[in-house]
């Protein structure tokens, strides 16, 4: 199946760069999460992100925290809501919290208004690296905790518990886990180098990706690999290799990044479904078609686009400046 998604990357560095490899800017301090004293204590001095029916405030690159006595001062407003402990940065020991809540009436202080929120999608490739890491788990974990209010083995009533990192069934005290599902998304090269993109008719007109999909139970990410490419392309894979991985919390996704090379580049065919075009790439074709306006590339922020970034500058005299267009998400 494939995603209505790019996955991310934030930055253009190809391949395995060095953040991949790296430590999260923010400490998640998980054993933190069972000392409700602690965590009751931190949010008196923490940054807090407001989840505000799924939607984040953000402005120049940064997201827009309140304090706990914002949130006091703003109670009249909103639903008391719930509180999930973020972490802690790592250079000062700055705790942060999401704040999953719900509008009861729009107030007047300006920074809340309704019209300053937007999504994740609609903002995140507009953050810096912490605030988009901050900005990820908040919107995940809130996703989560949004959509399962009940338990899944008796149908009681859940509660939030070890700082947002669970819920709890209040009648067989079950814990539940926050869910993250994994998909996998490929850029496929034949033995020329060209690669292969596709385009879903959902999408805006000649923006072409790659492809794509959801891991299915019992499947490996390379055997989902050769499915989906086979699926949505109609060829085989021989070459899969691993290159990255991305958190994407729409609504709770984690994108597994690979590249594969068909030795049958000439069976490449569009389902017709959800992909409803297919083109192979050489780098001039690329070129040439991104200067003529008629070829879209995906957002800036998406793995997707890290990965033909990487491909393309990979050969010499091929600038990255050739790949204009596609800076916000849903251009
Ligand atoms: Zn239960």
């Amino acid at each position: 199946m494939m995603l209505c998604a790019w996955g991310d990357a934030s930055s253009l560095t190809p391949y395995m760069s060095a953040r991949n490899q790296s430590l999260s800017p923010i400490d998640r301090a998980s054993e933190i999460r069972a000392d409700a004293a602690k965590l009751s204590l931190l949010w008196q001095s923490a940054q807090i992100l407001p989840v505000i029916d799924g939607h984040i405030g953000a402005n120049d690159g940064q997201l827009r925290f309140l304090t706990a006595e914002n949130v006091e001062f703003l109670s009249a407003s909103f639903e008391s809501g719930e509180r999930y402990f973020l972490g802690l940065a790592r250079d000062g020991a700055q705790p942060y919290f999401a704040w999953r809540t719900s509008w009861i009436n729009e107030p007047s202080d300006e920074a809340v208004k309704f019209e300053s929120f937007r999504t994740l999608r609609e903002v995140g490739g507009d953050l810096h690296e912490v605030d988009l890491t901050l900005a990820m788990h908040a919107v995940g974990l809130c996703n989560w905790h949004a959509t399962h209010p009940r338990c899944s083995r008796c149908g009681a009533e859940t509660m939030s518990d070890l700082g947002g990192s669970v819920r709890v069934c209040v009648a067989d005290s079950s814990q539940h886990h926050p869910r993250t599902d994994p998909a996998i998304i490929v850029l496929v090269k034949d033995g020329a180098d060209r690669i292969l993109l596709g385009h879903q008719s959902i999408w805006p007109e000649k923006r072409f990706s790659t492809f794509a999909g959801f891991v299915e139970p019992g499947e490996s990410f390379e055997e989902c690999v050769s499915r989906e490419v086979f699926e949505e392309a109609g060829v085989y894979c021989n070459d899969i290799n691993y290159l990255r991985s991305q958190a994407w919390p729409f609504p709770a996704s984690v994108m597994i990044a690979f590249e594969a090379i068909t030795d049958h580049p000439d069976t490449a065919k569009a389902d017709g479904v959800e992909i409803t075009e297919i083109q192979w790439f050489s780098r001039q074709e690329m070129k040439a078609a991104i200067a003529k306006a008629e070829l879209l590339l995906p957002p800036m922020i998406s793995v997707a686009r890290t990965m033909i970034t990487g491909w393309y500058t990979a050969k010499a005299g091929h600038s990255v400046e050739d790949l204009i267009g596609g800076e916000a998400w849903r251009s």
